[in-house]
């Protein structure tokens, strides 16, 4: 199980020598399978002096029980400032006590050099147990957890001392050791910690997780080794603690529900409507529904998202438009198919400018579906329409026959405060005219995705070519206009 070799043994005596802690030096002899690490860390250190202690060739006679003997080996005397004056040819100073464990002098243990305790400190199950508490304290439900860690910076200017010393070491035996030749400490952290958190927690943890600064570590790859020297001591200093977790922070990834809603009300936006900081009317579409997420999810904030908008005074009628809402940070995430169907119809009572359907949790990936060929498909609208003058029978008959009608239209004035100036080709496929009295009638429009109605109606100033004014030779304006039909077939309908 002990992974060093004999060709290792002078750069494990060097690190060891300096204050390097066991795991660290399997890191730099390059020792890349994960179970040496997850030995405990008295067993290790115990193997490591024995290791080093051993003559090449030298047989090993292991004992089953500890030698019922206090033995002190390298024990050095505390400096009188009380702090850890390691000597030069340096053994650190570990007691292997009685009952075989590893106890250091006073309380604080030799904190390695290189990684400032994290291999040694922060994989004891003590630490796990304690970020364990706060996953758990932060009320998540989750099925896998990504455990992301930020290292102090001057962690990688202490690997990089460690390394120019291994290096130059090696150097004098004709040896070389690349960057790469060294198990970064992010790994070997990973190796150890991960299977614990999965045991502790229950869950698998997720690995593309741990980061360093990468500013540092350009840097470093920049720095002449000689002035680097220069500035920062090789082999790095002990330090006289470890390293302090400043902060632990839990998260979880965001969740998506999509729905189709109707909209009744012709005085409410879609999204809230703000003008110059000012809010123009009191609610939205997406408040309307969002709201009453956010509670149920403990979610902390959401994207609202939908096939197409209407205009504020539109109404969306038929079987609604799909929609779709990204939760951020959400505490709750598991619902039946029951609890769903109760959010809904919460949301429902709530409001009667609204109506909710096929309210379900989707996939991030699902969502591609409310949006893919969305310019392809078409509309139904329903527009009660006025002319100036008395519509005759003739007039409803030539348009119940227009087939497949290709208009231009340039951006409308209205909203050319936001796109750009274009002319955009649509087809109108189908109308059905209906009379209502001498100066109004309803048009059933079937169109492209995109068209836009108001302007079809009442031309734009001629921007609109034809519309329906110039079709029929008269003036006309729509005082009505309701969405009948989305026709995405997404997300699925569910059963009532
Ligand atoms: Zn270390």
């Amino acid at each position: 199980m002990f992974p060093l070799t004999e060709e290792n043994k002078h750069v494990a005596q060097l690190l060891f020598n300096t204050g390097t802690c066991p795991r660290c030096i399997f890191r730099f002899c390059g020792v890349d399978f994960h179970a040496p690490y997850k030995l405990s860390y008295k067993e290790l250190l115990n193997e490591l002096q024995k290791f080093l202690k051993t003559e090449k060739g030298e047989l090993i006679l292991e004992a089953s029980n500890p030698p019922p003997k206090k033995i002190r080996l390298h024990e050095l005397e505390d400096g009188i400032d009380g702090t850890d004056n390691r000597s030069q040819n340096g053994e650190g100073r570990v007691s292997v006590v009685e009952d075989g464990s590893i106890a250091s002098k006073n309380s604080n243990p030799n904190v390695c050099n290189v990684c400032l305790g994290i291999l040694q400190e922060f994989c004891e199950k003590e630490f796990i147990k304690k970020v364990c508490q706060k996953v758990e304290a932060s009320g998540f439900e989750f099925t896998n957890l990504v455990f992301s860690v930020s290292f102090p910076p001057q962690l990688s200017v202490r690997e990089h001392a460690a390394w120019l010393l291994v290096k130059q070491e090696m150097g004098k035996q004709s040896l070389s050791l690349g960057r790469n030749d060294i198990v970064q400490l992010k790994e070997a952290y990973k190796w150890i910690t991960h299977p614990l958190f999965s045991e502790e927690l229950g869950v698998p943890i997720d690995g593309k997780s741990v980061f360093t600064r990468m500013a540092v570590m350009k840097a470093l790859n920049k720095i002449k080794e000689e002035d680097f020297c220069k500035q920062f001591p090789c082999p790095p200093n002990s330090p006289k603690a470890v390293c302090t977790v400043l902060e632990m922070e839990c998260a979880h990834g965001a969740v998506f529900v999509a729905g189709r809603y109707n909209k009744y009300s012709r005085n409410l936006p879609q999204t809230p409507w703000i003008i110059d900081g000012e809010r123009k009317l009191e609610s939205s579409v997406e408040e309307l529904i969002s709201d009453h997420l956010l509670t149920v999810f403990k979610a902390e904030s959401f994207n609202f998202s939908s096939s197409g908008r209407e205009d504020v005074d539109v109404r969306t009628l038929g079987n609604g438009r799909p929609f779709a809402i990204e939760l951020v940070n959400p505490h709750r995430v598991r619902f039946t198919a029951q609890e769903m169907k109760a959010l809904q119809q919460k949301i429902n009572s709530s409001s009667n400018k609204i109506q909710v359907r096929d309210l379900q949790l989707v996939t991030r990936e699902a969502i591609g579906h409310m949006k893919e060929g969305e310019e392809e498909k078409t509309k139904t609208y329903s527009a009660l329409i006025w002319t100036n003058k008395a519509i005759r029978k003739e007039d409803i008959e030539f348009l119940n026959d227009m087939k497949d009608l290709k208009i231009d239209q340039k951006t409308p004035l209205r909203v050319l405060h936001r796109r750009p100036l274009a002319v955009r080709s649509r087809t109108i496929h189908a109308m059905e005219a209906c009379y209502v009295d001498a100066h109004h009638f309803r048009l059933q429009l079937k169109t492209q995705a995109g068209t836009y109605i108001k302007e079809f109606v009442h031309g734009d100033f001629g921007r609109t070519k034809p519309n329906l004014g110039s079709l029929m030779n008269v003036t006309a304006d729509i005082l009505e206009l309701d969405v009948e039909s989305v026709d995405v077939d997404w997300p699925p309908p569910l059963d009532d």
